[in-house]
Parts: C-alpha cells; structure tokens; sequence
C-alpha cells in the first residue's frame, strides 16, 4: 500500500485546515485513505513511502461550473456576456454537432482539467445528444453533466425544437440519473415550456439541475422583458420548477434580497466564478450576502469565460476580488471553497474532497516555493504567481490512489 510523505493540507471547513508539516497519508488495497497525519503516527511498515521534497499534498480540486466545448477557446473575450456568446462562443459550440470533434476535444477536456488536479466536476456539453456520450465516455475521475437546453433566442445553427430538447433529456436522465444534470443553458434561451417539462424530469430521476442566475445586467434586464409575468430573474427559474436542493445556479451576482431568500428556502447552491466575473466585467458576487444568507457556494472556472481550469487561478482570484472590496476571504476559505465545498454541494461529501480517513484517495502535489510552515503559509505559496505560473505548479495527481498524471 502506498504511504505519501510531505507537507499535508487537509480543509475541514471554511475556517479551518489541517496542517501536517512532516505528514503522510496510507492508501489502502481499495483505493480509499486508512490514516492521515504527523508522518511519525503512520506505520511505516505498512507500505512503499512516496517522498514528496517540493511540494504540498492537497485534495483533488472540485470544479462545480466548467463548460467542456469551451475548453479550447478560453479566455478569448469579445466584450461583455451577451456579445460574447453570441459571436465567439455559439459558433464553437455549433461545431460539437460532428460526432468526431466532439469526441476529441471532450477526451481533450477531461485531460486538462485532470492535469490540473481536478477530479470532479459539474459540465455543461453542447445541445448535441453525442457530445454528452462524449463528455461520460472520457470523465477522469468523477463527473456530473449535461446537454445544454436551446430552444428559444438561438441562432439557427445551435438550437433545437422543443420537443427535440425534451427528449434527449429525459433520454439522458434515464441513462445517466445521478450523474446528469437537467442543464437550461439560462432563462433567455429556454422556453417556460421547456423549462417546466425538464424541471419535472429533474424530479422523476432525481438529477441534478444546473444553469446560469444573474451574472449580467444586460442579461437581467432582457429576462425582465422576456418573461414580464415573473417578479424577479430567480422567480422564473422558481416558477419552471428548477429551484431544490440539487440545484447548482451560477455567478448570482446582481440578486435582490427577496431573490436570495426564493435561493436559501428551496435549498439551491451557488457555483462562484470568480475569474469568469473580473474577465467579462460582470461585477463581485456579494460572497458577504451569501454568507449571511447561509447558502451554500463553491468555486468554479467557468472555463471559457474564466481563461484557466487551474483551480489555483481561482483561489488565487477569489482571495483577490474580495478583498479590493474589504471583504475577507481567507485562504483556509479559498481552500475549502476549492475542494470539500464542492463536493458537498454534489453530494460527495463523504467520500471526496479532503483527505479524512475512509474517503477515496484523490490527490494532489502542488509544488512550493518554499518548505510550508503552517497552513496559511503553504496556501499563500502555491496560489502565488501569474496564470501561467499556476497552472505549472500541479506535479502529480492521483486518483482513488492511482496516478492518473
Ligand atoms: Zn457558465
């Protein structure tokens, strides 16, 4: 059984992270941690000692909002949301409709983010029914997705009838269940038709729901006018039936009060986009008005908005963006935020996202600058640096004990 030796990062909450300075963490025959901490209280006869001398052992990251057909044009803005779906982003995706390019850039997907530590994830593929058989076929790790939904205010090329939408979803929800994700691209580009049938099979195979809430106010202003009958951009989603415990919204970042108590009473969970937010100019989540409404979030690229799958690159600039306003967002929180949070906002709480004994073992070394002293130190170092930087500081990952890069 494999023992890792090294400086050990174990987050336990938004407030707190273990530290092991000389730490090890014994993998058992099944894949799953048997004893972590101080490397002196593992039984060293017990397994072949992996010496890490550069780096740091943290748990697999969790990416709760990423766009796989955008992987390859990320960080390629044309102004603000709208404009920049509209002329950079439909158009790529529009070509996801050959299964074969498809095929290779959803296995190309799942490599990148694998060799950025990242082994859950929540995705949105394209409307094309294979591309999501694409997205499953080449998941490393763990991994919940879905075809977006397009039935309304799309351009020729990328949409589809609603009938059609409806179909391959619930197809996919039969075949996937807890794996899939009922995925309204948002609001304008969804009918309350087709919003309301999807809602219904969310419910029927217990699926998860993703989908984008007020990143924009461009964007909030057009739903407004869209669906007039509604009080508020959340209403809409509340009256399609969309909003529950499985619910993932992302950016929530223009919200009224009333909307985020319609967010904290039917028990939806918010993926914070940090990077996404600075890249297109749509403003700071107010993570002090999440909090004090006690719902719960966590961290995701949103890759291609956000330019970098490196989860680093999003701590990096979650820890940022808050503080220019004064707001603290500490490091043990951007941790946490990046790994645990996630996967309890999946479900996956109990078996992924630290390092605790009896969770699979999926890890991370992340090279330092420096020997880490404490766990504040150690998070600081290896969310130093430019993106580029960043994304070079994942040495090895691993999988349920296994090396996966
Ligand atoms: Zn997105």
């Amino acid at each position: 059984m494999p023992i890792f030796r090294g400086p050990i990062l174990n987050p336990q909450s938004e407030n707190q992270c273990n530290f092991y300075k000389d730490g090890g963490v014994l993998v058992g025959d099944d894949g799953k941690i048997e004893a972590v901490g101080d490397f002196d209280s593992i039984e060293e006869t017990r397994g072949e000692v992996t010496e890490i001398t550069d780096g740091v052992i943290v748990p697999a990251f969790v990416d709760v909002h990423v766009h796989m057909p955008q992987n390859h044009v990320r960080g390629q803005f044309a102004g603000q949301l709208l404009p920049w779906l509209q002329n950079c982003i439909w158009p790529e995706e529009a070509g996801f409709r050959d299964p074969r390019v498809a095929d290779e850039k959803a296995k190309k997907f799942y490599q990148d983010l694998a060799g950025q530590g990242t082994l859950l994830s929540l995705v949105y593929a394209t409307i094309h029914e294979h591309a999501l058989h694409s997205t499953f076929a080449h998941k490393i790790g763990d991994t919940i997705a879905g075809n977006v939904l397009m039935d309304e205010n799309s351009p020729d090329y990328l949409s589809q009838s609603t009938e059609e939408a409806i179909a391959i979803t619930e197809r996919c929800a039969r075949e996937y269940g807890e794996h899939f994700a009922v995925t309204p691209r948002f609001a304008p580009t969804c009918t309350m038709e087709l919003m309301m049938a999807v809602g219904e099979i969310a419910r029927q195979y217990r699926t998860w729901i993703q989908s984008h809430l007020s990143e924009n106010l461009d964007e909030v202003k057009w739903v407004s006018e869209l669906f007039p009958d509604c009080d508020s951009y959340t209403d809409v989603y509340q009256k399609a039936g969309l909003l529950s415990p499985r619910t993932i919204m992302a950016h929530c970042i223009h919200l009224s009060d009333e909307e985020l108590d319609i967010l904290k009473e039917t028990g939806t969970k918010i993926a914070h986009c940090p990077t996404s937010n600075i890249a297109l100019g749509s403003g700071r989540m107010p993570v002090e008005k999440i909090r004090k409404w006690g719902i719960p979030f966590a961290l995701g690229s949103d890759v291609g908005a956000g330019p970098s799958l490196s989860l680093l690159h999003v701590m990096q600039k979650y820890m940022e963006q808050h503080a220019e306003a004064n707001v603290e967002a500490t490091p043990q929180d951007a941790l946490y935020r990046a790994t645990l949070a996630g996967a309890e906002l999946l479900d996956r709480g109990d078996k992924m996202g630290n390092l605790d004994i009896g969770k699979e073992a999926n890890l991370v070394i992340v090279k330092t600058d420096e020997q880490p002293k404490d766990a504040e130190g150690a998070i600081r170092d290896i969310v130093s640096g430019s993106m580029e930087e960043l994304e070079g500081k994942v040495e090895k990952v691993y999988f349920q004990g296994k090396e996966v890069v």
